[in-house]
């Protein structure tokens, strides 16, 4: 199946009315991470970073491993974009118990982005 394929099987299942918002996203992990007990578990901002960077060494190692991106084993979801996945979940649950709101933030930081010169003024 090419990307065009999967694009048209994709948007016959999927409807803009069903698609969530990161806002709904990060609240349906925190309900699953409270469900789960992890929100006991007092963290500092030191221990989040680790944790982070954790999942992205995790996600070299499969690429270094040779893995596929998104594999299952022992009924397990593996690989690269599994991994970066889990620090996107370590990062907005993080998000969530500082009272940060992601999508501001990242619409904040794209407009600034926006208005930096081209390679952010270096040279290649
Ligand atoms: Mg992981």
């Amino acid at each position: 199946m090419n990307s065009n394929q999967m694009n048209s099987t994709c948007e016959e299942q999927v409807t803009y009315e069903q698609l969530k918002t990161i806002r709904d996203i990060q609240d349906e992990l925190w309900e699953t991470n409270v469900s789960k007990g992890w929100n006991k578990l007092k963290r500092t901002p030191l221990e989040m970073h680790a944790l982070i960077t954790t999942e992205i060494a995790e996600a070299t190692e499969a690429v270094r491993l040779g893995m596929p991106a998104i594999t299952i084993i022992n009924g397990k979801p593996e690989g690269e974009a599994v991994e970066l996945t889990d620090a996107i979940i370590r990062i907005l649950n993080y998000f969530t118990e500082m009272g940060w709101d992601v999508a501001f933030l990242i619409e904040m930081k794209n407009n600034y982005n926006k208005t930096r010169e081209r390679l952010h003024g270096k040279r290649l």
